[in-house]
């Protein structure tokens, strides 16, 4: 065993996972990145099609952003941000309300998703006290809902893995069954949907809107919950009844904004404004630890006044607005922006969608194939007609990743839908090789097992 290998064994206890998997399946020690292609120090290389937690969307060690990171360290790298500022915030700053949907106006620092989402909840829940809306003490949040795993971002989570044992401590989270195109409840198909679901929603809130401070949802695709990709009309129809009912919206944008659901943000499939953004992961191309939240005038200026009279949003992190982050967000949107990216990125996603249409039509295994821009997902089930899945325990999204490493793939099945989020900068060699590697794992293990 690699001595780098031992010593992560013996000191590291690694994110979202069993120890006991590492014995048997030892951690890969990545000494290289370049592009879409990682390096370990065995000399393998992986292809990188989760974009290494949905962030990377510019390559591994990606020359501009170097060169960026390099300048900015020899000028400022970071800086106290109360009562502070630096260059690279304030240009990020003005940047981000410019390119956000209307009515966005202030940007809010942080540096990690799920306190982006803490953030906001905390400012709409203090926002309706300020109005003296006192009975507004709740959020409703969406079914098989991924928000992060602090304790409120946790609370609007749907997801049992992570959310059951700690339910003793979580808050009283009015749950909203949502959107499942799969397996629409009502009936429709993807093409044949005008998001009839959303009686659920507008049952909820004709009934306890009074609750209500906020709905939170991620846009167009629930991440976590396997890609599960919905239909804008969905978030036409809450932004609607938001407005009705003096509820806020936060759209959670930290997987999808910057391009990966093929619009700039998610948002915009559906032209709607937000009443609060969190964005993360692609904001700062995979390099850097940052998260803002955005917010309307009419918000902020809610809390503009004294302390004495509780207004002031007493909330910081340590690392807010570090000018090192902001300069590698900054850089990174010039690059979408100069290098046509995301327009760019249409033919790409229309072939990874192509290809895996094709192999799909194939394979008994799986059951839908869905894409939005930059993220294509295969859902991997027992009968394709009843749709049923293959329980849990037997992990085959998790036996599946391991074949495909061996043929230098690096995926991370959620469950059994196995998906590809690669970085933007992947080219047409590379998309081919992703897509049959992947299938071809897919039907490697299903023939091992014999099923
Ligand atoms: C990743 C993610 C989060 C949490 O971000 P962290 O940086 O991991 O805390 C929240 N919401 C969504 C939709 C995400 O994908």
């Amino acid at each position: 065993m690699n001595d780098y290998v031992k010593r992560d064994l013996k000191y590291i206890w690694h994110p979202c996972g069993q120890m006991k998997d590492y014995e048997e399946f030892n951690p890969i020690v990545i000494e290289k990145g370049e592009g879409v292609w990682l390096y370990d120090i065995e000399g393998n290389r992986y292809l990188d099609c989760v974009s290494s937690w949905w962030t990377n969307t510019l390559g591994h060690s990606n020359k501009r952003i170097n060169e960026t990171i390099k300048k900015q360290i020899d000028n400022i790298e970071h800086v106290i941000f109360a009562n502070f500022s630096n260059k690279p915030a304030v240009d990020l700053s003005e940047k981000l309300v410019n390119i956000t949907p209307d009515r966005l106006a202030k940007v809010f620092f942080s540096d990690n998703g799920s306190s982006a989402v803490e953030i906001a909840l905390k400012m709409s829940f203090h926002y309706h006290m300020q109005k003296g809306n006192t009975k507004k003490k709740r959020f409703a949040a969406l079914s098989d809902a991924y928000h992060g795993e602090t304790l409120g971002a946790l609370s609007v989570c749907d997801i049992d893995e992570y959310n059951k044992i700690y339910n003793p401590l979580l808050l009283d989270t009015i749950r909203v069954e949502g959107p499942d195109c799969y397996r629409c409840r009502y009936g429709c198909t993807r093409d044949n949907c005008n998001a009839e679901c959303f009686a659920d929603m507008e049952k909820c809130m004709e009934e306890k809107h009074d609750e209500i401070s906020a709905v939170i949802i991620e846009p167009m695709v629930q991440g976590a919950a396997g890609m599960k990709i919905y239909s804008p009309n969905y978030l036409e129809k809450l932004r609607k009844i938001c407005d009705k009912y003096d509820v806020h919206l936060i759209a959670d944008e930290i997987a999808v904004g910057f391009g990966r659901a093929g619009e700039m943000f998610a948002c915009n499939h559906a032209q709607i404004s937000p009443d609060f953004m969190c964005l993360s992961k692609g904001i700062s191309a995979g390099y850097m630890p940052m998260s803002v939240v955005m917010t309307t005038d009419e918000i902020y200026d809610c809390f503009y006044g004294d302390y004495n009279e509780q207004k002031a949003f007493l909330h910081s992190h340590t690392y807010a607005g570090n000018a090192t982050s902001c300069a590698i967000a900054l850089e990174s949107l010039k690059i979408l922006e100069e290098d046509n990216i995301i327009e760019n990125n249409r033919k790409k996603g229309n072939l990874i969608k192509k290809l895996t249409l094709e192999k799909a039509k194939v394979s008994k295994h799986i059951g839908e194939v869905r894409n939005i821009g930059m993220i294509t997902a295969v859902e991997i089930v027992k009968d394709k007609f009843t749709k049923k899945n293959y329980p849990w325990e037997m992990r085959v999204g998790y036996e599946i990743y391991k074949i495909a490493l061996s043929k230098g793939l690096l995926l991370r099945p959620i469950g059994n839908v196995l998906y590809f989020i690669p970085p933007y900068i992947i080219n047409e060699e590379e998309i081919k090789f992703m897509v049959n590697k992947c299938f071809q794992s897919i039907e490697e293990y299903f023939i091992e097992n014999k099923l």
